[in-house]
């Protein structure tokens, strides 16, 4: 058991307000892995006043004093890495390899390429009699969700941190135990006093006084479309600039001259990362409908390879979904769409063979899925495909952009110009062609209700920064 019992705030590990804890769950097992605090609005204060404390000092720092800080705090992850897998996979339950690369080696990546950024980044510049300014936006309130839990923290503390902001730290009360490991490591560090705190607790309570708060500056959020409408409302109150990163229901669109085998099998791939708890999952996949039974017949066949299984096992490629909760509005999900007549190709909400303890969902397929369809228009975040079809190019832009979000998509096809064509009709902030690789220095975020702003690389760190411009005589 991990008992976490204190926050950390303005440099120290102290006592939360309250005596109520979160439990932290393992999904594979469903035994109580650990608490943390649920702290409460005394607490959000506290952080709140200790980050504005170290404001001045820390916004006052070059971008290079910043630089190393950011690779102190690099090299006290780097040697917490093995350990923060282990913590991940327990809390999330997502395979050991995929947390191994993804959940711990992308932050500790992001952190390292805001260090070098932070050094090269043209904070100020010339526009005629003016000097333009770019400095740091305030005291940031950064909330964060379960699903990549420490790669959505860093998304926000590297750049905020890098601009010269100093934050609060909100993180999921499913997924906390990460961002304790990290505290510890920036505590090791030895950033200054103020400049990172932590604060755990509901999102009803820590989540909405943040967002509140008068002396919060910005509020960077990643979560659902519902919370994050809530964190904008709240914060308008106070004009805060907000940032938000949301859900999403993404379409991958096979175009008719695309590889059939290579484009459904890389779909079928990045719908099922996770679990399926990927805000950027193509987890709507639209087939010319001339092709529609052989691309059915491939994407059972890739699904049914994606046994689900422990995390631990090497072998294992997905493993159970985080919560009992989230378990539980997935096989809604299924039953509703079997109910609204979409075709069950795989899976169910059977629960899979050998697996009775466990948040598991097996692999699920869903063929002839009508755009009307709520599997085709909510996010469901589970292992759950649905497969669209369409009739020309026309019809299949047209498709892929029936959607309230925008986060992502994928275009398959043999003429890598074509495929650029469409890649520019879609309605997304990110769109990949023929399975390219994930950058993570690319501009990250969503059109529509997906959110708005946007995280990584250079784009990333402008979120946090003010521009200010200051006119000089003409000699
Ligand atoms: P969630 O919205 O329930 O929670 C996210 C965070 O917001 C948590 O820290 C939570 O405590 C807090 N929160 C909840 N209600 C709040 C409120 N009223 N005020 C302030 N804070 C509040 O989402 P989740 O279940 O943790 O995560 C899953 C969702 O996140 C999915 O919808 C997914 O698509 C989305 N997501 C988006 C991205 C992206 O970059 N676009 C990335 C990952 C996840």
């Amino acid at each position: 058991m991990l008992k976490r019992d204190k926050l950390y705030i303005n440099g120290h590990w102290a006592a939360p307000s309250g005596n109520e804890v979160f439990e932290v769950i393992n999904p594979a097992t469903e035994e109580i892995i650990g608490t943390v605090p649920a702290g409460g609005h005394g607490d959000a204060d506290a952080a709140v006043r200790a980050a504005r404390n170290a404001f001045d000092a820390w916004s006052a720092t070059t971008p290079a004093e910043r630089a190393e800080w950011l690779e102190k705090i690099y090299a006290q992850m780097q040697s917490r890495a093995d350990e923060m897998t282990e913590l991940i996979i327990d809390e999330l339950g997502m395979p050991f390899k995929l947390t191994k690369m993804i959940q711990v080696g992308l932050p500790l990546a992001t952190m390292e390429s805001y260090a070098k950024l932070v050094r090269t980044f043209p904070f100020e510049e010339r526009v005629g009699n003016s000097l333009v300014v770019k400095e740091a936006a305030g005291v940031v309130a950064a909330i964060t969700p379960w699903n990549y839990p420490l790669h959505q923290i860093i998304a926000k503390v590297a750049p905020a941190l890098a601009a010269g902001c100093t934050v609060v730290l909100k993180p999921s009360e499913v997924t906390p135990l990460n961002a304790f490991l990290l505290a510890d490591a920036i505590d090791a560090a030895g950033l200054p006093a103020g400049v990172l705190n932590l604060v755990s607790g509901s999102g009803s309570l820590v989540g909405e006084r943040l967002a509140s708060h008068p002396e919060v500056d910005l509020i960077s959020f990643t979560g659902s479309t519902r919370a994050g409408k809530r964190v904008a409302e709240l914060a308008s109150a106070g004009i805060k600039r907000v940032a938000l990163e949301l859900g999403g229901k993404s379409p991958s669109l096979i175009l008719d001259d695309a590889d059939l085998a290579e484009a459904v099998k890389g779909t079928v791939k990045a719908c099922y990362l996770n679990s399926g708890q990927t805000c950027n999952a193509w987890t709507r996949m639209l087939v010319p409908e001339k092709r529609y039974e052989e691309a059915a017949k491939i994407a059972v066949e890739t699904a049914a390879r994606f046994t689900p299984g422990d995390p631990r096992n090497e072998k294992t490629r997905l493993g159970p979904l985080v919560s009992k909760r989230q378990h539980e509005r997935v096989l809604e999900y299924i039953r509703i769409g079997v109910k609204e007549g979409a075709e069950l190709l795989l899976g169910g909400v059977d629960v899979p063979a050998g697996l009775e303890r466990g948040y598991y969902v097996s692999p699920t397929v869903f063929g002839k899925v009508k755009p009307d369809m709520t599997i085709a228009r909510e996010e469901i975040f589970g292992p759950v495909l649905s497969i669209q079809t369409y009739r020309s190019e026309e019809e299949g832009v047209a498709l892929a952009n029936d959607t309230p979000y925008g986060l992502a998509a994928g275009v398959w096809s043999g003429d890598e110009e074509r495929a650029l064509a469409v890649a520019r009709r879609l309605r997304a902030g990110q769109v990949d062609i023929n399975g390219a690789e994930y950058n993570n220095d690319a501009p990250f975020g969503g059109y529509r209700q997906s959110g708005y702003g946007r995280e990584m690389g250079r784009y990333g760190l402008e979120e946090f920064l003010e521009i200010k411009a200051i006119q000089q005589p003409q000699g």
